[in-house]
C-alpha cells in the first residue's frame, strides 16, 4: 500500500528538555563534540543507528526515556551547560567583531548564494566539493563572527544515493525527503503563515516557492523549494534534484536561486530585523541572476537608469568560479534565457530590465549562447579563482574578455579554498593538540609536549576503526549486490590495521583519473601483495548520473577490486558521502590525488586528511602545487608537455607506482625501536604545525573578509552615497569613455637614451602624443610599459608607469630599465576613474601601433 500523503510527527519534549530541541535544530552540533555526545547519551543505541542524527533521535526516542531523563540531574544539568555553551557562542563578538572595532571597514552583513550546500550528512543537499565548500565556508563564517545569509535550494531527492550492481555497474536511487524531519523550520509571516517567493514565468505563469531555515550556528541558510500545491506540476518539480534535468530545467533552478533567492533575502531581513546584505558573494556562476534582480530593485526603488544600476550592483558582487576550462563553465542558448527573461514588459521575468541588456552581460564568442560566468565576471567587481594555479589558469583562459592586456594584469585574483577544522579533524586529534573552535586555524599550539609515540598510537587507532567501517561498509555493499551473508565471511578479514592504508574519494569525473592506478595491474598487484611492505587502497566516489564514462571507471575498480587475490588489500565502497569522508581522511596514511594537471582547480579532502596528519601524495595541481614543501607529502611527478593522453597516463601512473615503491613504503615500515617509524612521525608532525593553519577555512574566510567583502563594501558606500551619485557618475563616464574610445590613439612615441645607450639600470625618457578624441585628461591614465619581448615582439616581465601630461596630448615620463637582454616599450591608454577597482577593469585599453 502507498501512501498518499507522507509527514513527520514531530517529538514533543518534555519541558524540562526543551533545549534539546534547539541544540538538535542548531547545526552547530555537526562540529561540536559536546553537544554529539550529549545526544548519545539521550540514547547511544540510537544515536549510532541513526548515523548520528539529533532530530531523528529525538524523533525516534522512547517517550518514557525521554520522561526517565526529564528527571536525571545529572542530564539536566549538562543539557543546561551545553544549551548555555551554545548561547554564548551565538552571542559573544568574535575575529570580525574585533576587526570593525580596530576600524576596519566591513559590511554589515554578506549573502553568501550556492547551488549546494555540504553541511552534515543529515542534510544531503550537495553532490560534492563544490557543496561541502560552501557548508564549511558558513560554518567558518560563524565561528568568525561574519555575519553572513547563506542562501540555496532544497531538493527533494538531493543528489543520489549510489549502490553497486552484481556487474559492479552504479546504480542511482533518489530516496525523497521530508523537509519536516530534517533540521530545517519555515520561514513565516507576522500571522504564522509560510512566506512564499513569486518568480514570474513565460506565458503568465507563476513559480511559488516557500523558504526553509537551516541554522548553521550564527548563520542562517535560507533554502528554496517549489513542491507546492500552488505550483502546477511542472513548475512543481523545479527543486526535484540537483544536477539532475535538461538545460530548461536548470535554468529554471538558477533563475529560482538567483532572483527568487535575491527576494528570499530581502523578505527575511526585514522581517527578522537581519541587517540587509551590502556584498553578495556567489560560489560559481549558477546564482547569478541575482545580479540582475538588484539591477531591478535598484531601477524601481532608487529610480535609476539600466547602466547606474548595473554600476551599483557591481561594486558589491563577489564571484567565485571553480571551472578550469570552457567546457566546465555553465552556458544556455539565447533563445532559451530569452523566453524566460520575456520582453521587459509588466507580466515578464524582471519588469523594465531590458531582455537585450540582459543578453549582452552573458555573451561570448558563440553568438548562440549565453555564458553564465561571463555574466558573472561582467556583474563583479571583484572575482576569483580557488587556487594560485587556478587563478593563473583562469586569467589565461578569461583573457579574452580583456583583450590587450598582459594575463597577468587581469582583474582575477585567487583565494585558495580551505576546510573546516571542527568538522573534518578527528576529534581525539584536536584534544590532543589542544584545539578548539576558537583558536581553530591557529596553528597547533601545544603540539611540541605530544610525543611521537602518542601521535603514532592515535594514528593507529585511527586507521583501526577505518578498517572497521570499511569491513561493515564492504559487507552492506555485497548484501546489496545480491550475495549472501553466509558467502560473506572474508569481509571480516579485509584490510589489515597495521598496514600503509591509502585513500582515493572523490567525484569521477575523467580528469581525476580514479583508475590511473590500475594503468598496470601486475603492478598494482605487486604493490598490494609484498610481503614486507604492503599497501591497501580504500577507492570511493559517485559518477555523475549521465556520465557513462565515469561509471565505466568505477566498473573497472570494483571488477579488480572483486578478484579473490587482491580483494582483502583494494576495496571500493559505494555512496561516497561526507560521513564516509570523515572516516576516510581520518583514517588513511596516505591521500592520493592525480588529476590530469591543471584540472583539478583547487581539491580539498587532501586538505582534510593534511588536518588528521595523513601525508599528501599527489600531482601537483590545486592547492598542492602551492603547499607541497618537499616534507609534507610527495609530488606525482607530471608529464606536462606530453600530449598523448596515453602517454602521459603511462608516464605519472609509473611514478606513482615508483614513489611508492621507492619512498611512501620504506619511510612507513622504517621503525624505531619502539615501533614508531621516526621519519614518518617527523613529516606527519610537520604536516600539522604548517598545513594546519593555511588549509582551514577560517583562513580563507578571512581573506575573503580582508581582500574581498571589505574592499566592496567600501566600494558600494563609494557608489550609493548622496542618491548613488557615485554610480550615476560611474555610468557617465562609462558612456562618455564608450563614444571616444575607437577614436582615442596613441600618434607617436619616442625614446630618448644618452650617448651610453640602453643600460641596465639607466634612467630613459619616453613622451608620447595622444589623441584624446574629446576625453579629458583626468579621464584615462597614458602609461609607458618597458619589459622582456619574446620572439614575436610580445611584451612580458613588463613594468608600467603612469606618464605626466603636459597639455595639448603631450606626455612623457622617465623610467628604468629594468633588464638586460632583448626588451621593448609601448605606450598605453587605460580609463580612470575613482570608482574603478584598477585599470583593467573594463577591459579598454588603447596601445601604441
Ligand atoms: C571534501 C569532499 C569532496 C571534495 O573532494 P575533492 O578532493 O575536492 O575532490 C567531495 N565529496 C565529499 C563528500 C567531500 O567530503
Amino acid at each position: 500500500m502507498r501512501a498518499v500523503h507522507r509527514f513527520t510527527v514531530l517529538a514533543h519534549l518534555p519541558e524540562p528538555l526543551r533545549a534539546l530541541g534547539t541544540l538538535a535544530t542548531n547545526l552547530r552540533w555537526s562540529w561540536h563534540p559536546p553537544t554529539q555526545d550529549l545526544f548519545a547519551a539521550v540514547d547511544p543505541e540510537l544515536w549510532s543507528a541513526t548515523g548520528g542524527d539529533p532530530l531523528r533521535l529525538l524523533n525516534e526516542v522512547p517517550a518514557d526515556r525521554l520522561r526517565v531523563l526529564a528527571e536525571d540531574e545529572d542530564f539536566l544539568a549538562r543539557t543546561r551547560a551545553v544549551d548555555d555553551d551554545l548561547r554564548r557562542y551565538l552571542a559573544v563578538p568574535r575575529w570580525y567583531q574585533q576587526r570593525q572595532d580596530e576600524g576596519a571597514e566591513l559590511p554589515g552583513s554578506v549573502a553568501y548564494f550556492s547551488m549546494e550546500f555540504g553541511l552534515t550528512e543529515a542534510l544531503p543537499n550537495y553532490s560534492g566539493g563544490l557543496g561541502v565548500l560552501a557548508g564549511d565556508h558558513l560554518k567558518s563564517a560563524s565561528d568568525l563572527g561574519v555575519p553572513m545569509i547563506g542562501v540555496g535550494l532544497l531538493y527533494r531527492s538531493g543528489y543520489f544515493r549510489q549502490s553497486l550492481s552484481a556487474e559492479g555497474w552504479q546504480v542511482e536511487h533518489y530516496p525523497v525527503l521530508d523537509p519536516r524531519g530534517l533540521a530545517l523550520e519555515t520561514v513565516t509571516g507576522p500571522s504564522g503563515q509560510a512566506l512564499l517567493v513569486r518568480v514570474a514565468m513565460p506565458e503568465g505563469r507563476t513559480l511559488l516557492a516557500r523558504i526553509w531555515k537551516a541554522q548553521v550556528g550564527r548563520v542562517p541558510l535560507l533554502l528554496l523549494d517549489s513542491d507546492l500545491p500552488g505550483n502546477d506540476d511542472d513548475l512543481r518539480g523545479t527543486t526535484d534534484r540537483l544536477y539532475g534535468g535538461d538545460a530548461d530545467h536548470r535554468v529554471r533552478q538558477e533563475i529560482l536561486a538567483g532572483i527568487g533567492g535575491m527576494r528570499a533575502v530581502r523578505a527575511y531581513c526585514e522581517l527578522t530585523g537581519h541587517p540587509q546584505p551590502e556584498v553578495f558573494h556567489t560560489n560559481e556562476g549558477h546564482a547569478g541572476f541575482l545580479g540582475l534582480e538588484r539591477v531591478r530593485e535598484l531601477q524601481d526603488e532608487q529610480d535609476l537608469q539600466f547602466d547606474p544600476a548595473v554600476a551599483a550592483v557591481r561594486a558589491g558582487m563577489v564571484f567565485t568560479t571553480h571551472t578550469p576550462v570552457p567546457a566546465g563553465i555553465d552556458r544556455f542558448p539565447v533563445d532559451l534565457v530569452r523566453h524566460y527573461f520575456g520582453d521587459g514588459s509588466q507580466q515578464s521575468l524582471l519588469p523594465g530590465v531590458p531582455t537585450d541588456r540582459v543578453l549582452a552581460l552573458g555573451a561570448e564568442d558563440n553568438p548562440g549562447m549565453f555564458n553564465m560566468a561571463h555574466m558573472g565576471l561582467r556583474l563583479a567587481q571583484r572575482a576569483n579563482g580557488v587556487s594560485e594555479l587556478h587563478g593563473k589558469v583562469i586569467r589565461k583562459m578569461f583573457s579574452g574578455l580583456w583583450p590587450g592586456f598582459g594575463t597577468e594584469e587581469i582583474p582575477i585574483s585567487s583565494v585558495t579554498n580551505g576546510v573546516h577544522g571542527p568538522t573534518w579533524s578527528a576529534r581525539e586529534l584536536g584534544k590532543l593538540l589542544g584545539e578548539s573552535e576558537m583558536d581553530s586555524g591557529a596553528g597547533l599550539r601545544g603540539m611540541e609536549p605530544v610525543s611521537d609515540a602518542l601521535l603514532w598510537e592515535l594514528r593507529c587507532s585511527l586507521r583501526q576503526r577505518l578498517v572497521e567501517h570499511v569491513r561493515r561498509r564492504l559487507r552492506e555493499a555485497w548484501l546489496q549486490r545480491g550475495a549472501s551473508d553466509l558467502e560473506l565471511g572474508w569481509c571480516d578479514s579485509v584490510f589489515d590495521p597495521e598496514v600503509l592504508t591509502i585513500g582515493f574519494a572523490r567525484r569521477v569525473p575523467t580528469y581525476k583519473r580514479a583508475t590511473l592506478m590500475l594503468r598496470d595491474t601486475d603492478r598494482l598487484r605487486q604493490l598490494l601483495l609484498d610481503s614486507q611492505r604492503p599497501v591497501q587502497i580504500v577507492v570511493a566516489g559517485k559518477s555523475h548520473p549521465a556520465d557513462e564514462g565515469g561509471k565505466a571507471m568505477i566498473q573497472k575498480i570494483v571488477k579488480f577490486a572483486d578478484r579473490a587475490d587482491v580483494r582483502h588489500r583494494l576495496v571500493f565502497l559505494p555512496d561516497y558521502d561526507m560521513s564516509m569522508a570523515r572516516y576516510l581522511v581520518s583514517g588513511c596514511d596516505v591521500w592520493l590525488n592525480n588529476p590530469v594537471r591543471p584540472l583539478e582547480a583547487c581539491g580539498t579532502s587532501g586538505m582534510k586528511a593534511a588536518l588528521n596528519g595523513a601525508l599528501n601524495l599527489s600531482v601537483r595541481d590545486g592547492w598542492w602545487d602551492e603547499m607541497f614543501d618537499g616534507h609534507n607529502g610527495w609530488a606525482i611527478p607530471n608529464a606536462d608537455g606530453v600530449t598523448d593522453p596515453n602517454r602521459r597516463d603511462d608516464l605519472e601512473s609509473a611514478a606513482l607506482y615508483e614513489l611508492i615503491t621507492e619512498h611512501v613504503a620504506p619511510a612507513f615500515y622504517e621503525r624505531n625501536t619502539d615501533g614508531v617509524p621516526g621519519k614518518w612521525m617527523s613529516m606527519v608532525r610537520h604536516t600539522l604545525a604548517t598545513l594546519g593553519p593555511r588549509v582551514h577555512s577560517s583562513r580563507m574566510v578571512r581573506d575573503y573578509v580582508d581582500n574581498h567583502y571589505g574592499p566592496a563594501a567600501c566600494s558600494v558606500r563609494g557608489v550609493s552615497a548622496d542618491g548613488y551619485r557615485g554610480a550615476k557618475e560611474l555610468a557617465d563616464y562609462r558612456a562618455r569613455l564608450h563614444a571616444a574610445w575607437s577614436r582615442v590613439r596613441v600618434d607617436s612615441t619616442e625614446m630618448s637614451v644618452d650617448e651610453h645607450g640602453p643600460l641596465l639600470g639607466s634612467r630613459v625618457t619616453v613622451r608620447a602624443e595622444v589623441e584624446l578624441a574629446g576625453l579629458d585628461p583626468s579621464d584615462v591614465d597614458v602609461e609607458v610599459v618597458v619589459g622582456r619581448v619574446d620572439d614575436s615582439d610580445e611584451l612580458y616581465d613588463f613594468v608600467a608607469e603612469s606618464m605626466a601630461a603636459s597639455g595639448d596630448g603631450r606626455y612623457q615620463a622617465e623610467v628604468t630599465l629594468p633588464h638586460a637582454g632583448p626588451a621593448g616599450y609601448t605606450v598605453r591608454v587605460l580609463p580612470q576613474h575613482r570608482s574603478l577597482s584598477g585599470p583593467a577593469e573594463l577591459g579598454r585599453v588603447v596601445l601604441a601601433s
